[in-house]
């Protein structure tokens, strides 16, 4: 099978008997819900494959099936992580019942991201075991192999990817599936409820599972040791880096010792032999210096250590075969400059888009009478509100912050304050902002900017869709200061009296232009299922 990254792992997670995916869009992970989504497998099986409103409810979900004595995956990109962070760490303390794979995309350079994070950080700071492959193909034999470690651990594992390798594709030879799990309830009824004493008790014992978890690495079959002649340096490659490691000698093969690692916690005893046998040791990993930063200490005496940290390689960003070559001692192969007609171009709204007639609308209505700085953004397409031509917006920090922004501007005395935010991004997080405002009325003006989709993932339905305006009502939004309005450029005079009119309204009030996506429009009108890439970059971002 030909498949995308992404792909392998729905693919491996489906043929190792997985009862549910659990997901919230994000490039670079989106891929693996719509792969399951169009699967006719899953489908038969009645696998669970249908969106979360976020990454949190997303990992609870997953635990809950687990809880059930299935097998379950949640999936997200890297920043979701940090939405999911709560049940992520404490899970590692309940431990689990079915086998539980928890997969992040890290995305490194931010190509479709607000921040570079590297997700083994967190699987660190919950003690538990990851995996990190380096190829499709380990792709899917990590899943059968991650839900048997899972299980045999009672612990989450941390399955961590880059954009790389989740968007390159490869063969992948599948293995004869196997059935999903019975329901079957944990044999300790006690493990989930995290009251302090059963929660100390859990805590120890994860405690107490680090040599295993350890012990489990050392055996691993993804973490491999390969002799080399020259043992003047020795090279640890994490992950995907393994191959432009390999890409810089002839034949693949290095003259130095390699240790790959794609089975963490790290497994010491290899580490151990090469800093014993090599003279120095480079680490090459995807994302930020976590091996590295294990291996100097914090001192950073002793062993000749060399990757990220010492400016070997560079700090930041996607690592490449040339940046790998240059660190290795070899020439440098960055070539020409990159033709003007690939270069990346700057994002823009799509032509017709509705969110460029609000943005029309918002700066007659706030920038021309109040000038810049008033409007809170979030992530999604209408972000760009923030480039020419219409700069309309001041901040993008994370899903579901321009609400609370807003209201903390408002709060401090800025008048007036207005938060721009997505139907399905409002679900996902801006909610509970919303109620905040509601609870002490503060004088905000909530743009909730209704595309009836996830469009920057390549609109995947949104959970909000038909029922945004009785949420509102049920959050304790007035009647009388909630609108919906069609941002048609027939309705941009009433548009802008009606931004105007709430402008001077000192409470809460909520305005919802309703617009389908052209382009989930468009893959309808095609009898197309939305949820493939718009043609846009971004994502979740
Ligand atoms: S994908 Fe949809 S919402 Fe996003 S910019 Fe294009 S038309 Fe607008």
């Amino acid at each position: 099978m030909l498949l995308l990254g992404d792909e392998a792992i729905a693919q491996g997670a489906l043929d190792a008997g997985v009862s549910g995916f659990y997901a919230y869009p994000g490039t670079p992970s989106t891929e693996i819900m719509e792969y399951v989504q169009r699967s006719r497998d899953a489908a038969e099986r009645n696998v669970h494959r249908a969106w979360s409103a976020n990454e949190k409810t997303a990992v609870e979900s997953a635990l809950g099936m687990s809880y059930a004595g299935k097998r379950a995956m949640a999936c997200m990109k890297h920043v979701g992580l940090n939405v999911a962070a709560d049940p992520f760490i404490n899970s590692a303390i309940t431990g689990v019942n079915g086998g539980l794979i928890i997969t992040v995309a890290d995305d490194p350079s931010m190509h479709s991201s607000q921040n570079e994070q590297d997700s083994r950080f967190y699987g660190k700071f919950a003690l538990l075991p990851m995996l990190e492959p380096s190829s499709q193909q380990e792709a899917y034999d990590m899943c059968r192999h991650g839900f048997e470690l899972s299980e045999a651990v009672q612990l989450p594992v941390l399955l961590r990817i880059t954009t790389r390798l989740a968007h390159s594709r490869s063969g992948v030879k599948p293995r004869p599936a196997i059935p999903e799990r019975p329901l079957q309830l944990p044999q300790d009824m006690r493990q989930f409820v995290l009251l302090p004493a059963i929660a100390r008790k859990r805590y120890r014992r994860l405690i107490e599972l680090q040599p295993e978890l350890v012990k489990a690495a050392q055996e691993s079959p993804f973490n491999s040791y390969q002799d080399g002649p020259d043992r003047s340096m020795g090279i640890v490659a994490c992950g995907l880096a393994i191959n432009y490691v390999r890409e810089s000698f002839p034949d693949g093969v290095s003259p130095y010792p390699l240790l790959q690692i794609g089975q963490y916690p790290v497994p010491v005893n290899r580490l151990e032999r090469m800093a014993d046998e090599c003279g120095r040791i480079l680490v090459v990993e995807e994302g930020q210096p976590f091996v590295e930063e294990s291996l100097r200490g914090a001192l950073n005496r002793g062993m000749d250590v060399r990757g990220r940290m010492d400016g070997t390689l560079p700090p930041d960003g996607e690592l490449t075969p040339n940046r790998v070559r240059v660190a290795l001692g070899m020439d440098d192969r960055s070539g020409e400059p990159v033709p003007e007609i690939v270069r990346m171009r700057p994002p823009a709204l799509c032509r017709g888009c509705s969110h460029a007639d609000t943005y029309k609308a918002l700066n007659q209505a706030v920038k021309s009478e109040y000038g810049d700085g008033h409007v809170f953004s979030d992530i999604g397409c209408y972000t760009l509100g923030a480039l020419p031509p219409f700069e309309s917006v001041n901040s993008c920090v994370d899903m579901g912050a321009s609400i609370t922004m807003a209201k903390g501007a408002a709060d401090a005395g800025m008048r007036p304050a207005v938060a721009v935010i997505g139907d399905s991004t409002f679900c996902h997080s801006g909610m509970t902002g919303l109620l905040d405002a509601v609870i002490e009325n503060t004088p905000i003006l909530v743009m909730i900017l209704d595309n009836s989709a996830t469009a920057m993932t390549g609109g995947q339905d949104s959970h909000a869709y038909g029922r945004l305006e009785n949420i509102c009502l049920g959050l304790g939004v007035e009647r009388e200061h909630l609108h919906l309005i069609n941002p048609v450029p027939k309705n941009h005079g009433d548009f802008v009296a009606l931004i105007r009119r709430e402008l001077d309204y000192d409470g809460v009030s909520v305005i919802i232009p309703t617009r389908e996506c052209i382009q989930t429009l468009k893959k309808r009108s095609k009898g197309k299922p939305a949820g493939s890439p718009a043609g846009k970059q971004g994502g979740r971002q």
